[in-house]
C-alpha cells in the first residue's frame, strides 16, 4: 500500500513545515477517489448531482423547422423572383401545434406564430412588423431579408445522436429543463457522497445548553453542515467530541464506517489538548501539514479506517481541520471542497477568480497565501473594487457572514497599496 507520506515526499517542494496551498490541493486531489455506485432518480431529484453517464439525444431539438417569428412563411425564392417589394397571397395559417398542410402556389405564404411548423414549400419567414397587409395581400422589402431568415432549423438546439450533457456533469437548472425537452423523465446519477464530521474541544457546548464561563457554542458542525448541503453532499452530524483520546478514537472509528469523508474540527495545533493529532497518527495513514496559508495554518490529511490501523475495516479520506471558524471555512474551501467534487464524481468546474482594485493598503507577507474576506462591488465605471472586512481574526466569523467574496493574496505576493489589483473569487455563483 503507498502511504500519504510516501506519497507526499515524492510531491516537488513538500516541506511540511510550510506546504504551499498548490501543493496541497494537488495531494489532495490526487488522494480523492470518485464513489462508483450508480442510482436512477427521477427527473427533479437529478437537481445538483452528478450525471453517471453521457445523456445522448434520442430525438432532435426541436423536432421540426420551426418559425422563430410570428409572421407570415414563404419560398426564399420569391426574394429574387420579385425585387424591390415582395407582394404574396395569404393563404392560411399555421400556429405552434396546428400545421397548415398542403404545399403553398407560387406567389403564396402563410400566416405562421412562433413554434408553428414551417409549411411545405417555406423556408423563410418575414416578421409582421415588417409587412404591410391588405386583405389577403401581405407586401415587404426583399432586401430586408435572406433567403432561411427567422427559421429554426430541426436539431439546431440539441442533434439527434449527439451527447447532450457529458458524465460528471453536476446537472442544473437549465439541464433539468434539457432533459426534459428529449423526453427523459429519471437519470443515472453517482450515488451521494457521504461526510461525517464531529467538533472536538472540552469548551464546546451545543446548542440548548447552558454557557458556563470560558466555553463557547459550537459553530462549526453548523457551518460544516451547511457547506455541505449547499454541495448536496449527505452529511453526518457526529456531535462535539471531549479532548479525550478515547472518546476520540471511538468517534473516528464510527466516521469511517459510516462515510466516505471525515471531517473534524480543532485539536489539530501543537496544544497539550491537541489529541486529535496525537491519535490519528497512530490510527491511520495522515500526514500533518503546516500549511503557508492564512487563515488555517494547521490542517492533517489522509486516511482512517473503521478498524482502528490502516487496512482494517472500512476506510475514509480524512481531513483534521483547525478549530478557528473561520479557518475551517477557509480550509473547506480552499482545500477540502475540490476534494469532495473528484470524490462525488464530478468534473470540477472552474472557479472564476477576478482582478478587482483595492481601496486600502492591506498588510501582507510574501511566502503564504491569505484569504482574506471582502466586500466586492462594481464602480461606475464596471471596475472591480473590493475592501477587506474590518478584523481579519480568524476566530471572527461575522467577517464570512459580512463578506461577498474572498480576497485571495497569492504565495509569493507582499504588501498591497491601495489601488493595487488583487484577485478575488466571489461567495455566490448565479445558476
Ligand atoms: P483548537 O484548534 O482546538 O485549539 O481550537 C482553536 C480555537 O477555535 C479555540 O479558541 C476553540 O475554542 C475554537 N473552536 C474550536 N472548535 C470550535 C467549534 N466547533 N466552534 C467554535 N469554536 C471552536
Ligand atoms: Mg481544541
Amino acid at each position: 500500500m503507498t502511504t500519504l507520506n510516501d506519497f507526499s515526499r515524492c510531491i516537488v517542494q513538500y516541506d511540511p513545515h510550510a506546504l504551499p496551498v498548490s501543493s496541497a490541493q494537488a495531494i489532495v486531489r490526487e488522494w480523492a477517489s470518485p464513489v462508483t455506485a450508480v442510482e436512477r432518480v427521477p427527473l427533479h431529484d437529478a437537481l445538483d448531482r452528478v450525471l453517471a453517464d453521457d445523456i445522448v439525444s434520442p430525438i432532435n431539438v426541436p423536432a421540426h423547422d420551426n418559425s422563430a417569428m410570428d409572421g407570415y412563411a414563404f419560398d426564399g425564392a420569391s426574394l429574387e423572383a420579385q425585387a424591390g417589394t415582395v407582394s404574396l397571397r395569404v393563404a392560411g395559417k399555421a400556429l405552434a401545434g396546428h400545421a397548415f398542410e398542403r404545399a403553398i402556389k407560387a406567389g403564396e405564404c402563410v400566416r405562421v406564430m412562433t413554434g408553428a411548423l414551417i409549411p411545405p414549400g417555406c423556408d423563410t419567414i418575414v416578421p409582421q412588423e415588417a409587412v404591410t397587409r391588405e386583405a389577403d395581400t401581405v407586401h415587404f422589402a426583399a432586401g430586408a431579408l435572406t433567403r432561411g431568415a427567422n427559421r429554426r432549423l430541426a436539431g439546431e438546439d440539441l442533434a439527434q445522436g449527439q451527447p447532450a450533457l457529458r458524465a460528471g456533469r453536476i446537472v442544473r437548472a437549465s439541464d433539468l429543463g434539457l432533459l426534459a425537452s428529449l423526453g427523459i423523465g429519471e437519470v443515472a446519477v453517482r450515488r451521494r457522497l457521504r461526510v461525517a464530521f464531529f467538533s472536538t474541544g472540552d469548551e464546546l457546548r451545543s446548542l440548548g445548553e447552558p454557557l458556563e464561563p470560558g466555553c463557547v457554542y459550537d459553530s462549526n458542525r453548523h457551518t460544516l453542515f451547511a457547506m455541505l448541503r449547499r454541495m448536496n453532499i449527505a452529511a453526518l452530524d457526529l456531535g462535539v467530541v471531549r479532548d479525550e483520546p478515547a472518546a476520540l478514537e471511538a468517534a473516528l472509528r464510527n466516521a469511517a464506517e459510516s462515510a466516505d469523508v471525515v471531517l473534524t474540527s480543532g485539536g489539530v495545533s501543537v496544544g497539550e489538548a491537541d489529541f486529535t493529532k496525537q491519535l490519528v497518527r497512530t490510527f491511520g495513514d495522515v500526514a500533518f501539514w503546516s500549511l503557508a496559508m492564512r487563515p488555517g495554518r494547521p490542517l492533517a490529511f489522509g486516511r482512517v479506517w473503521s478498524g482502528g490501523r490502516p487496512g482494517a475495516g472500512h476506510p475514509a479520506l480524512f481531513f483534521g481541520l483547525p478549530g478557528n471558524p473561520v479557518a475551517v471555512m477557509v480550509t473547506f474551501y480552499q482545500i477540502v471542497r475540490e476534494a469532495l467534487i473528484v470524490m462525488s464524481g464530478a468534473t470540477v468546474p472552474p472557479q472564476p477568480v477576478i482582478s478587482a482594485t483595492s481601496t486600502q493598503a492591506i498588510r501582507k507577507r510574501a511566502g503564504r497565501t491569505e484569504f482574506q474576506r471582502g466586500v466586492a462591488t462594481r464602480d461606475a465605471h464596471g471596475q472591480w473594487r473590493v475592501t477587506p472586512t474590518g478584523s481579519q481574526g480568524s476566530g471572527v466569523l461575522s467577517s464570512m457572514s459580512e463578506a461577498n467574496c474572498f480576497l485571495v493574496l497569492v504565495h509569493e505576493q507582499a504588501d498591497i497599496d491601495e489601488g493595487d489589483t488583487v484577485d478575488i473569487m466571489l461567495f455566490d455563483g448565479l445558476v
